[in-house]
């Protein structure tokens, strides 16, 4: 069982590496932020309260992620990767009486860079498969405009232009970051200005070498 966190601010790269940790240790990711997007694409009660929330760049109620996060982490019994939750000291305490963890790796970015990949980043409209079509963004669409996967069209999402920009990167800052006090002795924090392979290669081994001890 190995229960991962993955905490950082926008644009510091925790999907794209989470993504890749899915297939080396074969346990799934779960993206907080992914799970609301699909919740409005299906126009479910959720999707429609938390949406404004979210263009705006602002925190969901904690009680309204709280369920969804809880009811996967209690049916995945090899462990996950967890992306977005807990956000503040609030979700931290209602993460506690859910489970325990066993790594939470911190991805370390200044602002400007975060502001840079995400001015680049895309989504799929249809399969919310994630590029960067920067210059050296990271993956890059072979064709432009289009999806990889399924051939949907590529958009920028809302909450990533600017004025919801600076307010998630805000909320990390103020709520999100002062959380990791509670977890010190499993914090492990990484620079993830790296290209995308060299942080995935620290990550690992932050983790293999302490799996390997067990
Ligand atoms: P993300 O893709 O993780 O940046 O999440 C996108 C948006 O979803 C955030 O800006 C919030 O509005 C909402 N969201 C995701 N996770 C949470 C959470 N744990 N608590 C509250 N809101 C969340």
């Amino acid at each position: 069982m190995i229960r991962i966190l993955l905490f950082g601010p926008q644009g510091a790269g925790k999907g794209t590496i989470g993504a890749m940790m899915v297939d080396k240790y074969g346990i799934p990711l779960i993206g907080t932020g992914q799970m609301l997007r699909d919740a409005i694409k299906e126009e479910t009660e959720l999707g429609k309260t938390a949406k404004g929330y979210m263009d705006k760049g602002n925190l969901v109620p904690a009680e309204l992620v709280a369920g969804i996060v809880n009811e996967r982490v209690q049916k995945e019994n090899k462990g996950y990767i967890l992306d977005g939750f807990p956000r503040n000291l609030e979700q931290a305490e209602m993460f506690d009486q859910m489970d325990d963890v066993d790594y939470i790796i911190v991805f370390e970015v200044p602002k400007d860079m975060s502001l840079y990949r995400l001015s680049g980043r895309r989504t799929c409209k249809e399969c919310g498969a994630v590029y960067n079509v920067n210059p050296d963004g990271f993956p890059h669409p072979k064709e432009e405009g289009r999806c990889d996967k399924c051939g949907g069209e590529l958009i920028q999402r809302d909450d990533d232009k600017p004025e919801a920009i600076e307010q998630r990167l805000k909320t990390y800052q103020r709520e999100t970051k002062p959380i990791l006090e509670r977890y010190k002795h499993k914090v492990f924090t990484l620079d993830a200005t790296l290209p995308v392979d060299q942080i995935f290669e620290k990550t690992t081994e932050i983790i293999d070498k302490k799996e390997a001890r067990k």
